[in-house]
């Protein structure tokens, strides 16, 4: 690749495309955004992100990888968005269910084990109900819906033109970075959509101050504070692409595991219900392909927002140097 700046074109303005964006404008690229959706964000699975930054908790369950890359990603955001909320995360279960404290425990690094007085003075709303906890003291989080428009706002700043109502192939551009997560199925059919459901509710009378998943041989749920007394409670794993509305029975596991986490929120006003789908690979890991002349980056999975901001710096030093980080840059495997 020629190292000079360049036209860049960027499709879709989900998480993974405005860090694009607004990491290659800084750079001094030309660059344009183009989103098919005439509002932003309403077409995004972006929207219905928890969006907790967990590099340590993810791996219970993710390649390695996610957690190398995911641990620069909270940097990245710390860096540029003050909304970075680290406060780490807590994950919990009760008595009965320990044995599953206990290989989540073995399946990461990073935790700290809580005794109920230690779990008591960092949420003091659980200690005396669960018999301990794992503590991830460097993970973080933040609110999706303000990340996505401050990240747009500083794309504009940059230089970024955003055009909206635009999905057909962007022409003119020495090069195009498609960002369209499960659109992108009709270039990359290995994508599939991962259904996940999520609730959103105004709980005044609940105050936990960071991320907590609480373990649960059926009902996993973990719940995530976006402040102002706002939390999200997801969120199903579900091998489908629809994103239709949530079902009865994924709205009483998720909100019956809310209120076991904490009975304050049975007095909780419902926000919203909804749920989005996940682009991702077979294999759940990230890819960034260059091929028919795109840039493709996609399959983020449950990482968007942990990694959108790696991504971003990935493919600008691809542009810049040619070079190619090859646990990322793999082959399409459709
Ligand atoms: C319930 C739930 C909880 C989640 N929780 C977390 C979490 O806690 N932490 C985390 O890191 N991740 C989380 N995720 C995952 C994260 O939301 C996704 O990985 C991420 O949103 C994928 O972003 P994206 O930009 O690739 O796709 P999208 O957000 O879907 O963006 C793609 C954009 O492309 C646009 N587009 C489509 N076609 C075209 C076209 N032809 N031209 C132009 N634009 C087009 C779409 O309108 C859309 O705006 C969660 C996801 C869900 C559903």
């Amino acid at each position: 690749m020629a190292s000079s700046k360049q036209s860049i074109a960027v499709r879709g303005a989900g998480v993974v495309g405005l860090w694009q964006a607004l990491t290659l404008a800084r750079q001094g690229h030309a660059v344009t955004l183009y989103e098919r959706s005439e509002e932003p964000f309403t077409e995004a699975c972006s929207l219905y992100a928890g969006a907790m930054l967990a590099p340590h908790c993810e791996e219970e369950s993710a390649d390695p990888v996610i957690r190398r890359l995911g641990v620069r990603g909270i940097a990245l955001w710390r860096e540029i968005y003050s909304g970075t909320v680290t406060n780490g995360s807590l994950v919990l279960a009760q008595t009965r269910d320990r044995v599953l404290l206990d290989r989540f425990a073995r399946m990461t690094h990073d935790a700290q084990r809580l005794d109920e007085a230690e779990l008591a003075a960092l949420e003091p709303d659980l200690g005396q109900r669960f018999g301990g906890a794992l503590y991830y003291p460097n993970e973080a989080h933040l609110a999706p819906k303000p990340a996505l428009e401050f990240l747009l706002d500083e794309a504009i700043a940059a230089g970024a033109r955003i055009k909206l109502g635009e999905g057909d192939s962007p022409k003119d551009s020495d090069i195009v970075i498609d960002c369209r997560g499960l659109a992108a199925k009709d270039d990359l059919p290995a994508v599939r959509g991962v259904r996940g459901e999520r609730i959103v509710v105004r709980a005044r009378d609940v105050a936990l101050h960071r991320p907590i998943r609480l373990l649960h041989p059926r009902f996993p749920l973990y719940t995530v504070p976006w402040g102002d007394g706002l939390y999200m409670i997801g969120a199903t794993v579900i091998e489908s692409e629809e994103t239709g509305p949530v079902s009865v029975r994924s709205a009483l596991e998720l909100l019956s595991a809310a209120y076991a986490l904490d009975p304050a929120f049975g007095e909780a006003e419902i926000v919203a219900l909804g749920a989005g789908a996940r682009p991702a690979f077979p294999d759940n890991r990230p890819r960034i392909i260059p091929a028919k002349g795109y840039i493709y980056v996609n399959g983020l999975y449950r990482h968007g927002f942990l990694l959108a901001p790696v991504l971003a710096e990935l493919v600008a030093a691809y542009i810049e140097t040619g070079a190619v980080e090859p646990e990322v840059f793999l082959a399409d495997p459709a």
